[in-house]
């Protein structure tokens, strides 16, 4: 089956497009590369079909569709930074919402009507009841949970509308990295935990701040579910066999454990051997203190069990991704 991929030179993006091509699929890649990286996916793909392209520009995509006689898409493309959604309200807005929209559009037009799509837990904001199930009401608290929850909106009425099928994956927090130490995470500028305190293992900063340590939580910091990012790509694959057209499903994606910042820093100085100096800092604008994923939909709906998302296994891999690529993917 073909597949279009948008959002294929990302970092759960291109995870993805190995495990579909390792799988049988026939993978397109569709990025506009302003943050992906081309190799991540000549590397998940050994140098699959992959056109250059914005979200925004429904001709192309329409084009794409038919030509390449795509049959179902997997839709990564997004912008997925907290902080910056709050600096550049509109961008998220344009990106996330009016892409999607292009795209389903596009679909529309070209007459695919199976969708696996990214979702986050951002769209459910900071809910009193933990874990969080799908039926949480979603209430987000900053324009990058809005724009993805506008996104699941988009994507019911072109269910009701055209009879589009689709399931939204809601990631809790994507981390790790393929185990051969191929593909990982690589941001410019990096934001996320895991790979900022791998950093300091590495020696390019001097120690990770954490933000806050004064929540209502067991030691005081943050507590967040980290699923491996491989576990989010056999997701999308299940999803992908599991869906017909006409169908919605949400899911959480999540391991369903939680953990706190103070325990990811001293369990990374086990795995690494290094310090990993720490200081606490202000709380970081935004951030609930609990997001724990209840994941049992997921698990019934598509058989799936995370893998690879223990402690260990996130950090073990992420460490090997972070040594061999200490510059991301500009050092190959
Ligand atoms: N965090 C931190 N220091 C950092 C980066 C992140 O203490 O330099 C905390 C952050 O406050 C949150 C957790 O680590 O509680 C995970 O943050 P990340 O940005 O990785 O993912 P998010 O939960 O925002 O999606």
């Amino acid at each position: 089956m073909k597949i279009l991929v948008t959002g294929a030179a990302g970092y759960i993006g291109s995870h993805t497009c190995r495990l579909l091509t390792e799988t049988g699929y026939q993978v397109v890649g569709y990025d506009n590369l302003s943050r992906g990286h081309h190799i991540a996916f000549e590397r998940a793909t050994g140098g699959g079909t992959f056109v250059q392209g914005d979200l925004l520009d429904t001709a192309l995509l329409r084009n794409t569709l038919k030509e390449k006689s795509i049959e179902a898409v997997v839709h990564f493309a997004a912008l997925g930074l907290v902080g910056e959604s709050v600096e550049y309200p509109q961008r998220y807005h344009r990106n996330n919402v009016e892409g999607s929209s292009s795209l389903l559009r596009a679909m529309q037009e070209a007459g695919v009507r199976r969708l696996v799509v990214s979702s986050t837990t951002a769209i459910y904001g900071q809910p009193e009841e933990m874990p969080i199930r799908e039926d949480t009401p979603p209430a987000p608290i900053n324009p990058y949970g809005q724009s993805k929850l506008d996104v699941e909106y988009l994507l019911q009425e072109a269910c009701e509308r055209d009879g589009l099928g689709f399931v939204a994956l809601r990631y809790f927090n994507a981390a790790g990295a393929s185990l051969d130490g191929m593909l990982g995470e690589a941001h410019e500028p990096e934001t996320h935990l895991i790979p900022i305190v791998l950093q300091v293992a590495l020696g390019q900063r001097e120690q990770i701040c954490i933000f806050g340590d004064d929540y209502p939580t067991p030691d005081g910091t943050c507590v967040r579910d980290y699923v491996h990012v491989n576990d989010l790509a056999d997701a999308h694959l299940r999803a992908l066999n599991t869906l017909n057209p006409g169908q919605r499903i949400q899911l959480n994606l999540g391991s369903g454990v939680g953990t706190s910042v103070l325990e990811i820093v001293e369990h990374a100085r086990k795995v690494t051997g290094h310090d990993i100096p720490a200081e606490i800092g202000a709380r970081r604008s935004g951030d609930p203190p609990w997001l724990i994923a209840d994941n049992s939909r997921a698990k019934q709906i598509l058989g799936w069990t995370p893998e690879y998302s223990s402690l260990d296994s996130i950090l073990t891999s992420a460490w090997r991704w972070h040594q061999r690529h200490p510059q991301g993917y500009e050092t190959t």
